[in-house]
């Protein structure tokens, strides 16, 4: 694990207190009146203060620091919050792996639940970066992490403010990126996880099965389109195209509704157990895995474009 030699430890203090301030100034701002519409530039902050805390390696000072930062910003906001820790065997070493996905939930109304989810845990290496140096350095994961989760966080201001009319939960996924290129197994073990256990007895997300899940993944891109992700598009077909007809009748450009590449994500094991998953993600991104995955290579406007959908979805729930 590299999180001890960069001097990560040492940044973690003072990022945990910067990421809890701002949490606490939310509630001010989310207990303004009126209907507010998602801030793409409010997004954008959230992203710059996950990657201020360094890499969100699991096990890392850094993922520790965003795991009790999201927590601490939900229960201020007045929303529960549950950690779902699980221990499994790690993909690539002789040690015991521990990871915990993350659930917020807003909303008591009754009808079909929304899952808005996005993994929170960075990459241990940049290995697509041409620069062996820079490979070898853990990812910085602006966009590949930060981009998502930093939706989820402002989606969590909004709806404390503006509760939805019927139940979301919001699912931080953990221990999505710790695979080798070629090996799909050493991937989304947090997804894995909570698709096998969700209906588990007392579980946050025990109950009916939910009307869909929509992945974020990627979408912080500053040149951002986002095709129909293939394995959505061949096993939830119906819930792929609910949600973009939605974009499109929003006007939002960057949803582009034709199929796309097939992404191996965190949405693939629920749709394996049958459940309605989408995954907005632009894989069409020159930074991804490099240490170019930094938060210039993301825009306010490309997470408002999330970020407008999904609220709208909240918002008014699709039947
Ligand atoms: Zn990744």
């Amino acid at each position: 694990m590299s999180s001890s030699d960069n001097g990560v430890g040492r940044r973690s203090p003072p990022a945990v207190t910067l990421l809890l301030a701002v949490a606490a100034s939310v509630m001010t701002w989310g207990g303004a009146a009126g209907a507010a519409e998602f801030d793409g530039a409010r997004a954008m902050a959230w992203l710059e203060r996950q990657c201020a805390l360094g890499p969100r390696i699991p096990g890392s000072p850094g993922h520790a620091a965003l795991e009790t930062a999201i927590i601490e910003h939900a229960r201020s906001l007045g929303l529960t919050a549950h950690r779902l820790p699980f221990e499994r065997p790690h993909p690539y070493a002789r040690e015991t792996l521990r990871l915990t996905n993350l659930v917020i939930l807003a909303g008591r109304g009754s009808g079909p639940r929304l899952w808005i989810g996005a993994h929170y845990d960075s990459r241990p290496t940049c290995d697509r970066d041409p620069d062996p140096a820079r490979a070898a350095q853990p990812l910085t994961g602006a966009n590949d992490g930060a981009s998502g989760t930093a939706v989820l966080l402002h989606l969590a201001e909004l709806m404390a403010a503006e509760p939805p009319p019927r139940p979301v939960a919001l699912i931080f996924f953990d221990g999505e990126d710790l695979g080798r290129a070629g090996d799909l197994d050493g991937y989304c073990l947090g997804s894995r996880r909570l698709a096998e256990h969700w209906n588990d007895f007392g579980a946050p997300l025990a109950g009916p099965p939910p009307r869909g899940l929509i992945l974020l993944d990627m979408i912080g891109d500053r040149d951002l389109a986002i095709p129909q992700e293939g394995y959505g598009l061949a096993l939830a077909g119906e819930w792929t195209r609910t949600v973009f007809a939605r974009a499109e009748a929003l006007g939002l450009s960057a949803f582009v509704p034709e199929p796309g590449p097939a992404v191996f994500d965190d949405h693939v094991p629920f749709l394996r157990r049958g459940l309605p998953a989408v995954d907005l993600i632009d894989f069409d991104y020159p930074a991804w895995h490099t240490a170019a995955d930094v938060p210039a290579a993301c825009s306010a406007a490309s997470l408002e474009q999330a970020g407008a959908l999904v609220w709208d979805l909240i918002r008014h729930p699709p039947d």
